[in-house]
């Protein structure tokens, strides 16, 4: 748990969210501003910065982001999704506690969320 990290204080209760999935292991809540009719944030509980550093030392946890980044699309638009993950901020990172983007629900286009 990091004080200064929003999503930290979204896992915490501290912050609001419109979560849609929740478990041992992650939470998942639509982001603020959706890039598509589905866009919502997989988030593991436990603070780690990027999806590198997560498979690099705890791989069963991306696994779990998997498994929930598929219960909610087969739940929202009929189990196929994009995935993304932002990593760095010249990629667009913005919140440096690892996070899955999962989109779909309508024709997705090429542009990264
Ligand atoms: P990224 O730019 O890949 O780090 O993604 C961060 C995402 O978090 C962006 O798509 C934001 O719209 C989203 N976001 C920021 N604050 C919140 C919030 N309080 N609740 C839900 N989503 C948020």
């Amino acid at each position: 748990m990091s004080d200064d990290c929003l999503f930290c204080r979204i896992v915490a209760g501290d912050i609001p969210a419109d979560k849609v999935l929740e478990n041992d292991h992650v939470i998942a809540f639509r982001d603020i501003a959706p890039k598509a009719p589905t866009h919502v944030l997989v988030v593991p509980r436990l603070h780690v910065p990027n999806v590198a550093e997560l498979a690099a030392t705890d791989a069963a946890l991306l696994a779990h982001m998997a498994a929930a980044a598929q219960q909610i699309a087969d739940q929202e638009c009929d189990g196929e999704f994009r995935w993304i993950f932002n990593t760095g901020a010249k990629a667009g990172q913005s919140v440096f506690h690892v996070h899955g983007h999962v989109l779909g629900g309508g024709e997705l286009g090429w542009e990264p969320a």
